[in-house]
C-alpha cells in the first residue's frame, strides 16, 4: 500500500511543468534505498523525461591504458591513468569518477544478470562503478548514501560476434587463470559507445552493492536495451577460472525484496531541450 502512495506521488511530480532537471535529481536522491539487485516491473514504474541526458566523458576514448584482471571472482577493469572517466547528468547531482568495471554471469544465457527487467533474464550484466567526486576515494564514498553511481548493462547473447567487444575479448583470453592480468587499451570499452547512452531509456533507483558489505550507497542506472555480445565472446567470460582452477560458474546475487515505500523511476532520455 505504501508503495502505491509513493509511486502516485512521483508520477504526479513528473507532470508538473515547473520541475527542473536539478530538482528531479534531488527527488531521486531522497528516495528510500533497497538491497540490490532487484526485479523491476518497468511498466509499473513512474516515468520521468525531465532529467538531463547522461554524459560519459573519457571512457572508450581515454588516452590512458587500463588493466584487465581475473580476480578469481570476476573480470575487473581499471584505468592506469590519473585521467579517469567522468559520469554526470540523469539522476546524478555533480560528477562521479570511474573506479572500475566488472561482470556477473552464469552457466546459461538467462540467469547471468543480477537485475531482472520485466521478467527478462540475460547471459551477463556489466557494472561500471563510480564514486562521487565530492569524496576523496571510493572507500570514503561508500559511507554516504550519495557515494556511488553504478551503471548496469545487460548483455544479450547473439550468434554473431559483436566487433566492438574485440579488444575486451582479446584481453579475456590472456587472464584465464585467477590473478592473471593484462594491459589493455581504452578500446576495451568500445562496445559502450552507442547512441543509447544519451538517448536510450533506463531505470534508476537507490540501492546497494551486490557484493559484501552490501552497503546501501548506490544510485543505480540500468539501461533497458541490452547490449548484444556473440556467444563465443561471452563464452570467454565463462572460461575464467577461480582460485581453485575451476571455471567461475556463477557470480550473481539473487534479487532482493523491495522494502515498503521503495520506488524505481523509469527515465526516458530526451536529447536536446528547446
Ligand atoms: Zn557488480
Amino acid at each position: 500500500m505504501d508503495n502505491k502512495i509513493i509511486q502516485l506521488k512521483l508520477t504526479s511530480l513528473s507532470v508538473t511543468s515547473s520541475n527542473t532537471a536539478a530538482s528531479d535529481a534531488e527527488q531521486i536522491s531522497k528516495l528510500r534505498a533497497s538491497q540490490s539487485p532487484i526485479a523491476i516491473s518497468v511498466q509499473r514504474c513512474p516515468s520521468w523525461s525531465s532529467l538531463d541526458p547522461l554524459q560519459f566523458r573519457g571512457y572508450w576514448d581515454n588516452t590512458g591504458n587500463g588493466t584487465l584482471l581475473n580476480t578469481g571472482q570476476t573480470a575487473y577493469f581499471t584505468f592506469d591513468t590519473a585521467a579517469r572517466p567522468r559520469l554526470s547528468g540523469g539522476p546524478l547531482i555533480g560528477e562521479y569518477i570511474f573506479e572500475q568495471m566488472h561482470f556477473h554471469w552464469s552457466v546459461d544465457d538467462f540467469t547471468g544478470c543480477e537485475h531482472v527487467l520485466d521478467g527478462h533474464g540475460y547471459a551477463a550484466e556489466c557494472h561500471l562503478v563510480h564514486y562521487n567526486s565530492k569524496y576523496e576515494s571510493l572507500e570514503a564514498a561508500v559511507a554516504h548514501s550519495d557515494g556511488l553511481a553504478v551503471v548496469g548493462f545487460l548483455l544479450e547473447v547473439v550468434d554473431a560476434p559483436n566487433p566492438s567487444f574485440d579488444e575486451f575479448v582479446e584481453g579475456l583470453e590472456k587472464i584465464k587463470k585467477s590473478d592473471q592480468e593484462v594491459e589493455v587499451s581504452s578500446e576495451s570499452l568500445a562496445w559502450m559507445n552507442r547512441e543509447d547512452l544519451s538517448s536510450g531509456n533506463y531505470v534508476t533507483y537507490k540501492g546497494s552493492l551486490t557484493t559484501p558489505p552490501y552497503t546501501e550507497c548506490v544510485t543505480w542506472i540500468i539501461y533497458e536495451k541490452p547490449v548484444q555480445i556473440g556467444a563465443e565472446q561471452l563464452g570467454l567470460l565463462r572460461q575464467l577460472e577461480g582460485p581453485d582452477c575451476i571455471p567461475i560458474e556463477r557470480n550473481v546475487r539473487p534479487t532482493q525484496r523491495h522494502p515498503p515505500g521503495h520506488s524505481v523511476i523509469y527515465v526516458r532520455q530526451v536529447k536536446a531541450k528547446l
